[in-house]
């Protein structure tokens, strides 16, 4: 039996915006717009309104892949109209996928678990795109020290379904009990944990963190890496 633990991938080990922010930032500035912190959060901001009207049913996803960059050119100083924004929106997602930016200490503590906690086999549970999640992990070097990764594109469902978790326990072959969940999200990692009766962290929690623990029955929280690695370390230490 090895000490199987599951990390969520996006603001637990890698930062997904500041991935975000760099490859727009390298695609709009390379074809000669101009680029600012301010044009980013108007891209958040619209990039998470298509999304909604996306999961409603109003949009397909390559017209949301359209509109984004239409808007985010007219936000831009700089001449837009040859461009393209389907081939900006490829050029965006392959750029962002070579870019992982990790969480400051990520590297050092996935370093430190696989090599100094017994037995410690180190998973990738995460919702989202294949591709991105992939290139994003080669590109800041982690993936010499996972296991395996579990992404819901691949797997056809997400977290917090219970089935999510069902494929994880199927592949590591080992009790549920040999595993524990890592994650900053409440709705997908503890939730997704909860329904799995799996032990969790709920990592870098914010709010009401009393209520949570309950509500979601979560077993630790962490709000450092350092902190993390104690926990993780009594938890592999201690009999289950
Ligand atoms: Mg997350």
């Amino acid at each position: 039996m090895h000490n199987n633990f599951l990390f969520d991938l996006d603001q637990t080990l890698l930062d997904f915006h500041a991935s975000e922010y760099k490859a727009l930032g390298i695609v709009l500035e390379s074809n000669g717009l101009s680029f600012s912190e301010e044009i980013y959060q108007a891209f958040k901001d619209y990039n998470k309104a298509l999304w909604l009207e996306l999961e409603k049913g109003n949009i397909t996803r390559q017209e949301l892949f359209v509109k984004r960059f239409q808007y985010i050119f007219s936000k831009c100083e700089g001449d837009a109209s040859a461009l393209d924004p389907m081939k900006i929106n490829d050029d965006f997602i392959r750029t962002m996928s070579v870019n992982g930016v990790l969480m400051e200490g990520a590297l050092e503590f996935v370093k430190n678990v696989k090599d100094n906690i017994p037995d410690a086999r180190i998973y990738i549970a995460s919702n989202g795109a294949t591709i991105n999640a992939k290139g994003r992990i080669a590109s800041t070097g982690l993936d010499k020290y996972i296991d395996y990764l579990f992404i819901s594109e691949d797997m056809g469902v997400a977290k917090p379904d219970a089935a999510f978790f069902d494929i994880c326990l199927d592949r590591i072959s080992e009790s549920v009990t040999s595993c524990i969940m890592v994650g900053d999200s409440l709705s997908s990692d503890m939730l997704g944990a909860k329904n799995a009766s799996m032990e969790s962290v709920w990592f870098m929690p914010s709010g009401n963190i009393e209520e949570a623990f309950i509500e979601y029955d979560i077993n630790y929280t962490a709000d450092t890496f350092e902190e993390l690695y104690v926990v993780l370390q009594k938890w592999a230490t201690h009999a289950r």
